[in-house]
């Protein structure tokens, strides 16, 4: 059974129950007003009035007297017979009829059947009489207006519950075909850009459509850095895989001399190497891309880790170049320590590699606009305007021969991914020939 259903029937039902219990409460509050013996009924209040009559100081008290109830009239006349009180309806005229004890008379007026009963109370000086007047009903209006309500609106009501009911679970659930055609399409891996993008509906369906774009969109940067990582790592190591078959060979020829083959061997050594760095690299790049590995971000001083980051660098090949730090004291951020680390090495070992030999490599950190500045200067070859926006893409390397030496140009995709997991941004300013500044903000 849909829960569209089951939702409405339950309202029904609650309506319908509801509506039963206002009834027995009616019956059972008022039930002989409007049910029951209509004779009876006036006998009683009458009879009830009569003794509720008092005589004192040679006045009646008649405060006490019930003048309507259970729908019996009631009305008080003087010995004479003169009217002095009580409900009487405009339309019967009782005035002239006479007024005699303790008799039940029944009278049509207006085309109805009427009870009367007078009685008559004695109080030795005086007396007054009291006259009690009934539809000769068993049922009164009220259980008219009951039966109508039960037979004719009750239905009605059930019918309006069931429908509203039956609308408002379906106008909350429409959404939820929106959010199994997204999941569906994602799930079938036609198309992983799909999302439920929901604007109108119900706020709960907005909040669960917003949780499952958002796990989408981790689930498609997932697969995409996946897919990247295959093809890149195929595509990187196909060429050291290619050069260390060639070797391979070489060196099981017979004719090969002892030089050619440790010559054979370094080639092979110095491949794996590379091999090995490109997939530290790459695995550390999707990594982070991919969140598996949880870096934690923790408060400290940024301006004593970069001190401590340039004190221990050690360049790759000293070309006698000078490093001075310029860090501004006491800046405290959010950051992890690891992470930064590599951030820093990656950009001072780039600094180095492209720096002018014997030239000068500056680190400076400082505070603009709340955020930390860390910036590495250095006065070497500089980067061409055309390839400033290609260089933190993976792999890219500007002089790719330079590739013997280990550098694999995943160096600098790093600190752009490093950057922007700390809420920050990487940019460069560079001119051909003068050098290059590369500048974070976190
Ligand atoms: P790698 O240094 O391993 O080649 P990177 O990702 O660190 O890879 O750098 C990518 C490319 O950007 C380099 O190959 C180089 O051409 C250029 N580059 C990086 N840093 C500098 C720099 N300080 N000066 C000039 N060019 C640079």
């Amino acid at each position: 059974m849909s829960i569209k259903l089951r939702t409405s029937l339950w309202f029904t039902l609650m309506v319908l129950l509801l509506s039963v219990m206002i009834l027995v409460f009616v019956l059972v509050i008022n039930g002989a007003a409007v049910t029951g013996d209509p004779a009876e009924r006036l006998v009683k209040v009458v009879t009830k009035n009569t003794e509720d009559v008092e005589f004192d100081n040679g006045k009646f008290d008649w405060d006490d007297l019930d003048l309507y109830k259970k729908g019996v009239s009631c009305s008080v006349y003087n010995i004479d017979g003169e009217f002095l009180k009580g409900a009487v309806s405009e339309s019967i005229d009782l005035s002239g009829y006479p007024l005699k004890d303790g008799l039940l008379r029944e009278e049509s007026f207006n085309g109805k059947d009427y009870l009367i009963y007078d009685t008559y109370v004695d109080m030795d000086v005086s007396g007054i009489w009291i006259r009690g007047l009934v539809e000769n009903v068993w049922s009164s209006g009220l259980m008219d207006t009951i039966i109508t309500l039960t037979f004719i609106l009750l239905p009605s009501i059930l019918v309006l519950a069931f429908g509203g009911g039956w609308l408002i679970s379906w106008g909350a659930f429409r959404p939820m075909n929106k959010i199994l055609a997204a999941a569906d399409s994602i799930s079938g891996g036609s198309d992983l850009s799909a999302r439920i993008n929901l604007k109108r509906g119900p706020s709960e369906m907005k909040k669960l459509s917003r949780s499952f774009d958002s796990m989408f969109e981790r689930l498609q940067k997932s697969f995409e850095t996946e897919r990247q990582f295959a093809s890149d790592a195929s595509h990187e190591l196909r060429t050291p895989i290619t050069v260390i078959l060639a070797q391979c060979d070489r060196a099981k020829r017979k004719d090969k001399t002892p030089e050619d083959f440790t010559n054979s061997i370094n080639v092979i050594e110095e491949q794996t190497r590379n091999m090995s760095q490109l997939v530290q690299g790459l695995l550390g790049l999707t990594r982070l891309q991919h969140g598996t590995d949880r870096y934690k971000l923790k408060k400290a001083d940024l301006s004593q880790f970069c001190l401590a980051c340039a004190g221990e660098f050690v360049p790759e090949d000293d070309r006698g170049i000078e490093l001075t730090c310029n860090v501004e004291n006491g800046i405290e951020a959010e950051f992890n320590a690891a992470l930064m680390q590599r951030l820093i090495q990656n950009l001072l070992q780039n600094a180095y590699k492209y720096g002018r030999e014997k030239g000068h490599v500056c680190l400076t950190l400082k505070k603009a606009d709340g955020r930390a500045v860390l910036s590495v200067k250095d006065d070497g070859i500089g980067i061409a305007p055309d390839d400033i926006d290609k260089i933190w893409q993976r792999f890219w390397q500007a002089d790719p021969s330079r590739n013997e030496s280990g550098s694999s140009g995943l160096g600098l995709s790093m600190v752009k991914e490093i950057a922007e997991f700390h809420g920050g941004t990487a940019r460069v300013e560079s001119s051909p020939g003068k050098g290059s500044e590369f500048i974070i903000t976190i």
